[in-house]
């Protein structure tokens, strides 16, 4: 599960509230829980031309990290880290630049921040050494126009066939899908299909082979993070 600690600067996840009770309870069950930004929201100025599509037109301004310099960067992976560890009370191992998109700035902070995941559309990898630990396109889903939700069904469709000589698949589900029947769908014929022809599902700490971290096992690093990112970081799951 992706956790994004201040959607849009307007909804901050905060210890006591039944959201973050929730997340907590999710986390307790097994659920692995990666940062996904801090607000996903792209405030950057954008000088490079594909870089200014990707972020206006592309993701209406949802990519977060595609323009940050790396200052601004640390202070947002350490905020963020801190207050989802915080609600959590278990180390974040994992982070995923909201909209998949990453900067040099972001990756240049990332590789010092102390993640053991990162991933975006083609692969998952270790941030500190940029080792890559399995490559495999996302299929998701898009619903915000009409064309969108058409052409990604119609990705989907393709990627039944076409992922399926791939060791792994990757499947990216966002809160919204949830609102289309045609999507809810798709994704139940998709991840069912799989599910039947033998696939089990893992999580992406399994490709680290290793246990992911209990309660109370955080990193001495991200206990002390404080920045003066906005307060009040919203909630939302991708
Ligand atoms: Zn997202």
């Amino acid at each position: 599960m992706l956790v994004v600690p201040d959607f849009h600067g307007r909804a901050g996840l905060a210890q006591g509230t039944e959201f973050a009770r929730w997340l907590r309870a999710r986390a307790d069950a097994g659920v692995e829980m990666l940062l996904h930004g801090c607000t996903h929201l792209d405030e950057s100025g954008h000088r490079n031309r594909l870089r200014r599509w990707l972020a206006r037109t592309a993701t209406a301004r949802e990519g977060e990290f595609l323009g940050l310099n790396a200052a601004e960067a640390r202070v947002r992976l350490a905020e963020g880290r801190r207050r989802l560890e915080d609600v959590l009370g278990r180390a974040v191992e994992g982070f995923v630049a909201p909209a998949w998109l990453y900067g040099p700035g972001a990756r240049a902070a990332l590789r010092e921040a102390g993640f053991l995941i990162a991933e975006d559309h083609w692969r998952v990898w270790s941030p500190a050494d940029g080792r890559t630990l399995l490559r495999s396109p996302v299929v998701s889903w898009a619903s915000r126009t009409p064309v969108r939700l058409a052409s990604s069904l119609l990705w989907s469709r393709a990627a039944t066939l076409l992922l399926r000589p791939l060791r792994h698949v990757r499947v990216g589900i966002h809160p919204h899908d949830a609102d289309q029947g045609a999507l809810v769908r798709e994704i139940d014929r998709l991840v069912g299909g799989f599910l039947r022809a033998g696939r089990t599902p893992i999580q992406l700490r399994d490709l680290l082979g290793r246990p992911g971290p209990t309660r109370g096992d955080r990193p001495p690093a991200a206990r002390g993070h404080r920045c003066g990112a906005r307060p009040g970081c919203a909630r939302s799951t991708w």
